[in-house]
């Protein structure tokens, strides 16, 4: 059985515009993430590109197969933007552009009035070109970015591959050849496009989900104001990094941090100043330490940091340089930066259950406060006190 080339070019047609309807209204118009934009220009490059071919063999061949080449190599073009803008940045215009434009040139004058491939070699090479750099862009991305961009990188290899083959042959074979019309002809070529709109559809739409689930999480996890950890995330990293560190036998500080009069703060300078103040200490906070230190704001003014493998002595050290850097600090708003009040406390054989240690850096920091403010208490001195 024979399948008839324009029943095809219009059943593809039908699931073209019925994807970009559907990813347009559903997943564009939600997420607005660049790679969706790309994706929705693609199928629209592509829909009025393959519809372009339907004016051939009528008078109107001689512009509608030009313009038909230029726009699938746009579609294509707009794939790679897209898979790219995953990554990194999107190519540069001229690179988008020179290659429709190329494409639309040469088949403007390949006598495109009789020749109803005309400019075909550049349109192959070039439909061949945009999806190998698409796929390289998906092969580029790391292996776990998400589920489903992996089969997408197969599947543009094996449309750009099937490009590639067919430009060889067409060169050969020429394209009335047996070859060329059984193999990779626009039958062929309409079945395996379909497929690949419907996998390219499918995964943009699973990408896009799941970039609206990771903003989700990270907002829940990440306070508003500072930027830090909330109070709910840094008990649970803290727990299993506590849980880690005992199986590991390695110690760890940790240290609760109290801005001292800050209601002064607030009732002087205002509520805005008092929250650049808050920021002030968070970002003095993060520039203080390691990547694999937890900062946390544990409520209000007050903050929370886990340090492992680090001594008491030490995290004084650093408390002393986190309020060394906050009074160095430039707010460009006229506020009094406050000083800060530090309790500090440290996990020891069999103590690594974290609801103690923030009471015994609880205790110290109020010790802190009594002696004066500005300044870091041991919770270990306590303990000294009370036995001295
Ligand atoms: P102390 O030295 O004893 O800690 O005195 P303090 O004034 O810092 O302590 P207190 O707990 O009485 O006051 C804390 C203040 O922090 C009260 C509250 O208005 C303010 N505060 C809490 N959260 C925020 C916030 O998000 N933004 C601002 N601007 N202020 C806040
Ligand atoms: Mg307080
Ligand atoms: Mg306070």
């Amino acid at each position: 059985m024979m399948l008839d080339t324009s029943t095809l070019r219009v059943a593809l047609a039908v699931v073209t515009l019925t994807l970009l309807c559907l990813f347009y209204f559903i997943t564009f118009r939600r997420t607005r993430s660049p790679f969706s934009g790309w994706w929705c220009s693609a199928l629209l490059l592509f829909l009025t590109g393959s519809a372009s071919y339907l004016w051939d063999g009528t008078v109107h061949q001689v512009w509608a197969n030009p313009l038909g080449n230029t726009l699938l190599v746009g579609g294509a073009g707009a794939m790679w933007a897209g898979a790219r803008s995953l990554r990194t940045s999107i190519p540069r215009l001229w690179s988008l552009t020179a290659g429709p434009f190329v494409t639309g040139v040469v088949s403007v004058f390949d006598h495109p009035a009789t020749n109803d491939w005309s400019g075909g070699p550049v349109m192959l090479g070039m439909m061949a070109l945009m999806l190998g750099l698409s796929c390289r862009e998906l092969f580029l991305l790391d292996v776990d970015y998400s589920r489903v961009h992996r089969p997408l990188a197969y599947g543009s290899a094996l449309l750009a591959l099937f490009y590639l083959g067919r430009l060889t042959v067409f060169v050969i074979d020429g394209p009335h050849g047996p070859v060329f019309v059984t193999y990779f002809g626009s039958v062929v070529t309409t079945l395996l496009t379909t497929m690949i709109l419907v996998l390219a559809s499918f995964t943009m739409a699973e990408l896009s989900n799941e970039q609206l689930t990771r903003d989700l999480r990270a907002r829940a996890t990440v306070d508003g104001l500072t930027g830090l950890l909330n109070r709910t995330a840094f008990v649970d990293l803290a727990e299993n990094e506590l849980r880690r560190l005992g199986n590991a036998r390695t110690t760890a500080s940790l240290v609760l941090a109290d801005l001292d009069h800050f209601k002064a703060v607030n009732d002087q300078y205002g509520h805005a100043a008092g929250d650049v103040a808050l920021q002030t200490f968070a970002a003095a906070c993060t520039a203080s330490v390691r990547s694999t230190d937890l900062v946390g704001r544990y409520g209000g003014e007050e903050f929370v940091l886990l340090l492992p493998g680090v001594s008491p002595e030490r995290a004084g050290e650093m408390a002393a340089t986190i309020s060394r850097r906050l009074q160095e600090a430039q707010p460009n708003v006229e506020a009094r930066l406050p000083t800060v009040s530090y309790g500090i406390a440290s996990t020891g054989p069999g103590r690594v259950d974290l609801q103690a240690l923030i009471a015994s850096a609880d205790a110290a920091l109020y010790r802190a406060k009594t002696l004066g403010r500005d300044r870091s208490v041991l919770a270990a001195s306590l303990r000294e006190e009370q036995t001295a």
